[in-house]
């Protein structure tokens, strides 16, 4: 291994170890630079932290409370390894396809967590049928599930409501959260908004 290769790879699992004693602590550039031991290469050593192990740390392109040069690991769990494999296109596909809402809790991308609003929600990919039964990469046995659900934190939630239950939840909630659910239903279905009929499209 040549040298600097050596110093690049000790340089990295510095700053692994620093990030993961610093979970949910905003970071900068001149305290990462000091841990890296000063290397000029630390910010891509910061890039491989997340592009090759897969650790989720955001900077101010995922959130807009960090300002450029600000660094935050929120989770110590990595990403798992198909995420990580699976092209950007077949990513946006699937999430489009579900609507930018997780499948287990709804809770939608960019928005505060339903169970832990803290968060800002987080959307990851999960199987649907999973790999251990048979299940697949492919796009079609993948689906949106958002960083609390996939990280178990929200189990109790994690079934779908069935239809009686849901109306009558919907019934017995204030006009105010009515009118939400209805503005949210209207701009998910735009075409069937528009239709005068009231018939499904
Ligand atoms: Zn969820």
């Amino acid at each position: 291994m040549a040298v600097e290769e050596k110093a690049g790879r000790g340089a990295r699992a510095k700053l692994r170890a620093h990030f993961l004693a610093n979970i949910g602590r905003i970071m900068d550039a001149a305290e990462l630079r000091a841990v890296a031991g000063n290397q000029s290469e630390w910010a891509r050593r910061v890039r491989e932290l997340r592009s090759a192990e897969g650790y989720l740390i955001l900077t101010h392109n995922d959130r807009s409370e960090l300002k450029p040069g600000q660094y935050l690991l929120e989770s110590p769990k990595p990403q798992p390894a198909f995420e990580r494999a699976i092209s950007k296109e077949a990513r946006a596909y699937v999430l489009d396809r579900n609507g930018f809402t997780c499948q287990m809790c709804g809770a939608v991308a960019g928005e505060n967590h339903p169970h832990d609003t803290t968060r800002k929600t987080r959307l990851h990919l999960g199987h649907i049928i999973d790999k251990s039964l048979g299940g697949t990469d492919d796009p079609s046995n993948l689906r949106a599930i958002c960083s609390v659900c996939n990280e178990g934190a929200s189990n109790t939630t994690l079934t779908r409501p069935d239809l009686q239950k849901l109306l009558v939840q919907i019934r017995r909630a204030t006009t105010q959260d009515q009118l939400e659910v209805l503005a949210w239903l209207l701009k998910k279905f735009p075409k069937h908004a528009q239709n005068p009929s009231g018939r499904p499209i």
